[in-house]
């Protein structure tokens, strides 16, 4: 559970907050309502470096909330007030962790920005990868595209049965991908562009892309079909520079 979540907790007990229940969004792990704070409270742990008070709206999942509240209940010697099975690990939705941690809401579209030149960024990029597939890929479908990898594999398709049934694979998973995420929008040749604008159109309509750029590949992002512009136009742009992404 997120510190903020447990900061939620405290607060609710301690002030009077009206609360949000509907339109908030979903839990991910128990796909009921989240709740919110009508207005934002301060923030007792995440304080900022020079000491001023953080402030913050928090949002929570009244069921995860109660998870949380039993496994204090059982710490404190007690038993659990909801039933919770404290002996199994509590669920974390990670969803709502990257998007507190970042600002980022991978229900929707992200470009991510990085840059070859500053090596730090290019790790902080791979690992954001690698945190969606690792955590997220734990309750959605999410499928990471390389490109050049999929262009050649789509050429080889009509070399024998095995390449085609390969390729009939990898198209099935992207089109029922949760989020596709296309790594990197520098790694293909020009000439392969029609090809990764069809592959990136054929991406469900609820699914969510990220398309991870470069500053010498973000012409493409330009050159992409209409529809895809349009999308991609109202995406989240994350930048991620030296300075990092947490864990
Ligand atoms: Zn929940």
């Amino acid at each position: 559970m997120m510190i903020e979540e447990k900061e939620a907790i405290d607060h609710f007990a301690n002030y009077e907050v009206e609360i949000i229940k509907e339109g908030v969004g979903t839990c991910s792990i128990h796909h009921c309502n989240l709740w919110q704070a009508q207005r934002e409270v301060n923030s007792m742990a995440g304080s900022s470096k020079s000491g001023e008070k953080r402030t913050y709206q928090p949002r929570f999942c009244p069921q995860c909330q109660n998870e949380y509240k039993d496994r204090k209940l059982v710490e404190l010697g007690a038993s659990p007030e909801y039933g919770t099975d404290v002996t199994k690990p509590q669920e974390v939705d990670y969803f709502e962790k990257i998007k507190l941690q970042k600002g980022v809401d991978l229900r929707k579209d992200v470009v991510v920005k990085y840059d070859y030149a500053d090596e730090l960024s290019v790790n902080n990029a791979e690992s954001f990868v690698k945190w969606i597939t690792d955590n997220i890929g734990q309750s959605v479908k999410v499928k990471v595209i390389r490109p050049d990898k999929y262009a050649e594999q789509r050429r080889n398709r009509f070399m024998s049965e095995e390449e085609k049934q390969k390729f009939l694979k990898l198209k099935y998973d992207i089109e029922t991908a949760d989020i596709l995420i296309l790594n990197s929008l520098a790694d293909f040749v020009d000439k392969e562009l029609e090809d990764i604008n069809a592959m990136l159109l054929s991406v469900k309509e609820t699914g969510t892309i990220v398309i991870l750029t470069i500053p010498e590949s973000d012409y493409r992002l330009e050159q992409l079909p209409i529809r895809l512009r349009k999308r991609i136009n109202k995406a989240q742009i994350m930048n991620i520079s030296s300075k990092g992404i947490q864990r």
